[in-house]
């Protein structure tokens, strides 16, 4: 006669070593698998539950029975929490406040173990413990305790509500990870199910399938996460290429939602974690929407980010990700930092625009601002005004002061002239000691007293260079634009020249309008 107990136990027993098996596997990869750790607890739990459960079919016997069963709650009482635990995780839900969730569930998973370990004491949890002999083999009849009716409830109530998570999940989710919130609703109606039918009492005999049921269901689950967790690149690769990368990377779907990251992207952006997976990425980390959506970012458009107390340049790539049928599937954002590279770039710049000196505008730079303006002007038959200016005797500022003395007077007298201006003033330096000024919108009248204006700053302005009170005086020759269209900014220029040659002919400190 065949010993269907055995046979039984056999099932069950190879059921237990394959989950906790894929329990520590789950553990072990659970540093770049998300989600990995509560299923691994699930696992463990399930793999105790199969495993107390092979002994318990083996005697027909009250005491045995009883022996073996506590062995099985220290599975089968934390179940119904790590399942809720596993969809809390995967669904990403009550984030502010899982540890007081946590507590809750592993209070409540002690709790009704606590009460099975002294049910001797109290037998309000099995009020009685029997042999049914009816069916293939002999299996224990329990008596249903308030307790028991208790921990029913507390399963029902955590397997409805994980079914309304990953439900709820399911809809909310994008295409790619839907496989995987489907397997976790499949998951969670097959355990409801199977509970359903074990207290329905369904199955005859007293026999259980769930430690069976429930340690299958966690395989499905481990293959369902895992395979999709890394959009099927192996750890291995993933773990070497992907995550020793420099470059931040991000992957999102079409819809910007995020896929994967690795921990170059998690330092640039701390909130890319584990838990956020599946979060819209402009959400996340609002500096990035302007460029996700239409700009690019570039060497010349920078993304810019406070870290500390100083500020970090990042260039990025966008890389639309497609399918065998040519089909948008995702986005990869490649982030590099080059802060260094930049600043040297914005040097670059500035040498090539402003005045070593004085920091204002350098000739060409000068000459390409006053061409634009001019042709706005001439656009919209708008007054303009340039102003030629040279310092007056300034030989003998560097004969008294020595060059270094003649270039601190140069800074200053910059600085006061500067602050006689306005924003739109296009202030260069056009050789030695010499300076131009366009004046956009300033017609004559309003010319003449912007002059005679910058005449009474400089003459009154005492300079202080080489320890030595130093007053300087300029001569102005300007020149209003009237309307020629023809007219060229060289033109203009020479114009300008002229009024101040004339103006120093004429005993300097003084400005002439051409
Ligand atoms: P004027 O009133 O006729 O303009 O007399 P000036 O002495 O200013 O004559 P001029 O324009 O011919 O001489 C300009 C002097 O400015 C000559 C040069 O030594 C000096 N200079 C030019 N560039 C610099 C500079 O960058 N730093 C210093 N310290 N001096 C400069
Ligand atoms: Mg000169
Ligand atoms: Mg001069």
């Amino acid at each position: 006669m065949i010993e269907y107990n055995y046979l039984f136990s056999i099932v069950c027993l190879v059921t237990a070593t394959l989950a906790i098996t894929l329990s520590f596997l789950s553990f072990w990869f659970s540093r770049f698998t998300p989600h990995a750790r509560p299923l691994g607890f699930l696992l463990l739990f399930s793999g105790i539950y199969a495993f107390g459960y092979a002994f318990e079919i083996m005697k027909a016997d009250p005491e045995w029975f009883f022996l073996w069963l506590r062995v099985e709650y220290f599975g089968l009482s934390f179940i119904a929490g790590s399942f809720l635990w596993l969809s809390i995780e995967f669904t990403g839900s009550f984030k502010t406040h899982k540890p007081v969730i946590l507590v809750v569930l592993v209070g409540v998973s002690l709790f009704f173990l606590i009460v099975v370990l002294t049910n001797n004491f109290h037998h309000l949890y099995y009020s009685s413990i029997e042999v049914d002999y009816r069916g293939l083999f002999p299996t224990a009849a329990l008596g249903r305790g308030i307790f028991y009716i208790l921990n029913i409830l507390w399963f029902i109530v955590s397997f409805l509500l994980s079914f309304i998570l990953c439900l709820h999940h399911f809809f909310q989710t994008t295409a790619i990870l839907r496989k995987r919130a489907l397997a976790m609703v499949i998951a969670v109606i097959v355990c409801l199910v199977n509970y359903l039918i074990y207290i329905l009492k369904v199955i005859p005999w007293s026999l259980d399938i769930g430690p069976l049921i429930i340690s299958i269901n966690g395989f499905i689950l481990s293959i369902a996460i895992t395979r999709l967790a890394f959009l099927n690149i192996s750890p291995i690769a993933r773990e070497q290429v992907f995550e020793s990368m420099q470059d931040g990377v991000a992957v999102t779907d079409p819809q910007g939602r995020i896929l994967d990251f690795n921990v170059a992207a998690h330092h640039i952006f701390p909130n890319l974690i584990q838990e956020n997976i599946g979060h819209h990425l402009p959400t996340l980390v609002p500096e990035l929407k302007p460029y996700l959506s239409t700009e690019n970012i570039s060497r010349y458009n920078p993304l810019s980010i406070q870290k500390d107390d100083a500020v970090l340049f990042y260039e990025a790539r966008k890389i639309s990700i497609k399918n065998k049928q040519n089909k948008k599937i995702g986005m990869a954002l490649y982030i590099r930092e080059f802060t260094e590279q930049y600043k040297l770039l914005q040097k670059l710049h500035e040498y090539a625009e402003k005045d070593w000196l004085t920091g204002i505008w350098n000739r060409r730079k000068w000459m390409n601002l006053a061409k634009t303006e001019l042709k706005r002007a001439k656009r919209y038959g708008r007054p303009l005004t340039i102003a030629y200016l040279d310092i007056d005797h300034f030989k003998l500022v560097n004969d008294n002061l020595g060059h270094e003395g003649g270039d601190t007077v140069l800074i200053q007298l910059v600085k006061n002239i500067s602050s006689q201006l306005r924003e739109n003033d296009i202030f260069g330096r056009i050789g030695g000691e010499e300076f131009i000024i366009l004046f956009p919108e300033l017609d004559k009248e309003k010319a003449q007293m912007v002059t005679q204006r910058l005449l009474m700053t400089v003459c009154q302005e005492e300079i202080i260079a080489c320890e030595q009170k130093v007053k300087v005086t300029i001569s102005i020759g300007a020149t209003f634009w009237d309307g020629d269209k023809k007219e060229s900014l060289e033109e203009l220029i020479q114009k300008a020249d002229k009024a101040l040659y004339m103006s120093k002919a004429a005993g300097r400190n003084r400005a002439t309008f051409i």
